[in-house]
């Protein structure tokens, strides 16, 4: 059947999916996914929550939109209400856009109007890490470090530099602890800054928990800490971009709690709605909402469909059903029989070098060897062969990686919904065991 839709790879027609049921998608002929992946680390709540179900149904019933230049709304004002009441310390305003990238975009922006309402307007770069995803537009990607994303439009993008990933498994030396690691890898952010020249550098953007470059990367103890100090010291804002690993994806609603410190802008997305609609936003900091109100008092930026009361209805009954039903604690809970299911199962796989994350926030990465961690020739694509055959045994797990551009390594990123169950947890494990021996085998790797 020929289909009119430009799809992301022009080359495969996907199944049609039609129906949800719990953390499965159902397609059109019949054949269930069990979603290990949320899609990409969205569907918090599965597929056919009935508390949002009935959110949408009645906002839509009593006003689907209203455009933010005129107006704001019931459902608008009550979700930023409840994400201010739940926000990490210093954040007092929320501002509402349609997706991930979007709020990158405007935390951006957001930075660098800071600066001129201050009166520093040489203060216009971007430091952020290699290995990294930060979304799909031109500023989104300039920050980003994925450089099979970035490759073919380097020549439209932004100016940003790049500081090494706080990567353990890949990069920590056996002379260093934990510690010390954090903060040799922290301590190129200053060299950066130090670089670039102080006076000249307006913001730091990092993913607390690293998601779709390398599968559930966290920080060591001590790396965010640091980062922080430096930020201070030298006058930068430290945006966090919990896009993918925020609102409860790893076990507290936000990643960066785990960390002990607070960002001056924060990103938030994927898990905000849950997929019933499209939503992201950027929590703002008391500092630079006070100084845009008494500056210029206007945000030089927009979109249509910021604010959306629809989405921000579905946002909030998402929101309110993590908390009524305690569904972090499932989170926590299932996140470690996940971990615990995928080492017994994986611990000594010739081809499997680490297994990690936090919460229902968990990636496997795949090397040659074990014992020097050396990736993959990329040619072989192993996540791509991973991410086909798993969904051909009704499995959706995310993949990502390659070598490129000194850019590690095939992983595969686990974030199933908050609701999953023991049970699910242990199909999830052997549906992907049974794929990773099917793709082993027919690489003559078995
Ligand atoms: N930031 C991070 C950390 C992400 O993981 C993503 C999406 N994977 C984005 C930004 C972009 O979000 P979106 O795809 O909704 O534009």
């Amino acid at each position: 059947m020929s289909s009119h839709v430009l799809h992301r790879n022009s080359l495969v027609q996907p199944p049609r999916a039609v129906a949800g049921d719990g953390i499965y998608i159902i397609d059109a002929n019949g054949k269930r996914y069990l979603d290990a992946s949320g899609g990409a680390a969205v569907s918090c709540l599965g597929h056919s929550d009935p508390d949002v179900r009935a959110a949408i149904i009645e906002q839509v019933g009593k006003l689907a939109y209203a455009h933010s230049g005129f107006f704001s709304s019931d459902p608008m004002e009550e979700l930023a209400d409840d994400l201010i009441a739940h926000a990490p310390a210093g954040m007092e305003k929320v501002y509402f856009v349609s997706g991930g990238s979007e709020a990158v975009e405007a935390a951006l922006k957001m930075a660098r109007q800071y600066f001129l309402e201050l009166g520093e307007p040489d203060r216009k770069f971007v430091i952020a890490r290699r290995q990294s995803y930060h979304g799909n537009t031109l500023g989104a990607l300039s920050v980003g470090g994925n450089m099979w994303r970035r490759r073919q439009f380097e020549p439209l993008l932004i100016d940003a530099s790049h500081v090494s990933p706080c990567y353990a498994y890949r990069d920590q030396q056996a002379n260093e602890t934990a510690e010390q690691y954090g903060l040799r890898v922290a301590n190129e952010l200053e060299e950066a800054i130090l670089t670039l020249g102080t006076g000249r550098v307006a913001a730091f953007v990092a993913e607390p928990v690293v998601g779709a470059t390398s599968g559930a990367v966290a920080a060591v103890p001590g790396y965010f800490k640091r980062i922080r100090e430096i930020c201070d010291r030298y006058g930068v804002l430290l945006i966090l971009d919990e896009v993918m690993c925020g609102m409860g994806r790893t076990g507290t609603l936000h990643a960066i709690e785990q960390e002990g410190i607070s960002g001056d802008l924060q990103t938030i997305a994927k898990g905000l709605g849950a997929g019933y609609q499209p939503i992201g936003a950027v929590l703002v900091s008391g500092k630079i909402d006070r100084a845009i109100a008494s500056g210029s008092g206007f945000f030089q930026h927009g979109h249509t469909y910021q604010g959306h009361a629809t989405a921000c209805a579905a946002a909030l009954a998402t929101q309110r059903a993590i908390r009524d039903r305690d569904l972090l604690a499932n989170v926590n809970i299932q996140g470690e029989n996940l971990q615990n299911a995928l080492t017994a199962q994986f611990a000594n796989h010739p081809y499997i070098g680490d297994i990690r994350g936090r919460g229902l926030f968990r990636g496997v990465e795949f090397v040659a060897d074990r014992a020097t961690k050396e990736p993959f020739d990329p040619a072989r694509k192993i996540n791509a062969k991973i991410k086909k055959t798993a969904f051909a045994n009704g499995l959706m797990c995310y993949p990502m990686g390659g070598t490129i551009d000194g850019q590690l390594g095939d992983h595969v990123l686990f974030a199933p919904p908050y609701i999953v169950s023991d049970e699910q947890i242990g199909d999830i494990v052997s549906l992907f065991a049974k794929t990773v021996d099917q793709v082993f085998a027919a690489e003559g790797l078995a």
